[in-house]
Order: C-alpha cells, then structure tokens, then sequence
C-alpha cells in the first residue's frame, strides 16, 4: 500500500468511525486529530517497470566512502568508520529516465557540487543487523546526486560546527527510478561515472568503496533502528566539483542507467 493510499485509509475510517460513534457501534478507527492546515506529502521513488512508487521514510547519507575522494577532502581514508548524515525526506527531486531534470541553484552558496552516488532502498529494517544478511533488507537500487553546499559545509566544519546547511536542503537529493535487485541483483561493482556538459568528471567502480552497502546497513543500524523507506546514499567517489545554472550532468552507474539533471 502506498503511503498516499494508507492516508486515505485512515483518513476514511476515520470519517466512518465518527459516523458509526453516533450510532453507538464501535469506531473501526480512532479519529484523527484534525490537522491545523495541510502540508506536503512525504517522497516517493517510483520503480521501473511498476506502477507502484516506493515510499521514503528517510535519507541516511555516508560520507568519504571512497579512499580518493576521502584524501581529496583531506581525511585519511585508512583510519575512518562509516559515518553519517541525514537530508529531509522532501529533498527527493524524482529524475524521469530520458528527461532532463531541471534542478534549481539553491540560495547563499557560490561553490555548489556534485556528488554522484549509488542509492540504495530499504525494504526491510531492523537494529544491529548482521552485514552477512543486510542485503534482504535492499529492495532496490537508484543513481543519486548528494548536492551539496560545499563552502557552506566547509565553513561549517572549519568552525565544528553541523553540516546541516551544506547537505539538507531543498532538492539536494536528485535521483531516478528504482530498479528491483530482484530484476538487477544486488550492486557490488560497476562503472560510476559523471559527466558535466559531456566532460568526463567522476569515474570509478562501486567496488572501490571503502564499506559495502551490506556493512553500511550493519553500521546505521547500531545508531538508528531502519525501517522499510530508509533510503541510503552510498557515498561518492572522488573529482567532486562545482556546477553552475547552464550545467548538464550526466549520472551513470551500470545496470541502472542514466539521470539528466540542469542546472537552472
Ligand atoms: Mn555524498
């Protein structure tokens, strides 16, 4: 059932349950507080080949997942734990196979980067899963951007401060259709690659990541308790770099296709 779909439900039972109240039989639902005013509804991720969308609960990124792209950040690769941050769940932008994505300049930055990422969805959670059977709880896998605010991010590092301004903001998470694993398998290896106006700039394998999908899974799940929807951004490789409005990127990972995003 879709997230869209359940809210009906609840909101008409709800209905019926206040009719059935005055009747004296038992609601089927306890109703709902009213709502103040309405706000947007959550994500969605649709799925190749499915008129069904995957619903999303929420973004868990990993950050320097690949040794190149930690050094270029000025981490030492060797002596890290995965780590993580969070974008909100309304920082999806759905990015239609075949269609060019208009993605727009956020506010306050000059420096804004790319970030091409495997993305991978949960349909199953859990805490403290075991890596050697993480892989269950993937449903599926998606070509993603992790957009970000670099100088914001930096400045905020630079000063302990959170990263929140450089990575969770409006429209930072762009990303195309799921493909099932049980159509594609589950992604171990294969070309990642970014071109910005038909110049090649991130190129690399997904078996170069640093922790696995399977072993970010495990890592999360001390910290969070994951539940069906969690997406995860697997972490990006190295040459990340500034876009301006007027830009194309082009994000290849095999078996998954391409996203065409512009900037505007
Ligand atoms: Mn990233």
């Amino acid at each position: 059932m879709s997230e869209i779909d359940r809210r009906h439900l609840l909101r008409s039972s709800a209905l019926l349950g206040a009719g059935l109240a005055a009747t004296g039989a038992v609601p089927v639902a306890e109703a709902a507080p009213s709502a103040l005013f309405e706000i947007g509804d959550r994500s969605f991720i649709p799925i190749v080949d499915s008129d069904q969308v995957f619903p999303v609960r929420r973004i868990y990124c990993v950050g320097r997942n690949y040794a190149a792209h930690s050094r270029e950040m000025g981490s030492d690769p060797t002596r890290e734990p995965p780590f993580f941050f969070q974008k909100p769940n309304d920082a999806v932008q759905n990015v239609k196979p075949g269609q060019v994505a208009d993605h727009p300049y956020p506010p306050v930055t000059k420096n804004y980067h790319y970030e091409l990422e495997l993305v991978a969805a949960l349909r199953k959670g859990g805490r403290n899963i075991d890596a050697a059977s993480a892989l269950d709880c993937v449903f599926g896998y998606a070509v993603g951007l992790d957009m970000t605010r670099r100088d914001l991010q930096q400045a905020m590092g630079n000063e302990k401060k959170p990263w929140e301004i450089g990575k969770s903001f409006d429209h930072s998470a762009p990303m195309g259709p799921l493909h099932p694993a049980s159509s594609v398998g589950h992604l171990k290896e294969g070309l990642i690659l970014l071109t910005v106006n038909g110049q090649e700039k991130q190129k690399a394998d997904l078996s170069q990541m640093i922790w696995s999908v399977a072993e970010q899974i495990a890592h999360l799940s001390q910290y969070y308790e994951l539940f069906p929807g969690d997406v995860i951004y697997s972490g990006t490789p190295e040459n990340v770099g500034p876009v301006v409005p007027g830009d194309l990127m082009v994000g290849h990972i095999d078996k998954l296709g391409e996203i065409h995003v512009k900037v505007v």
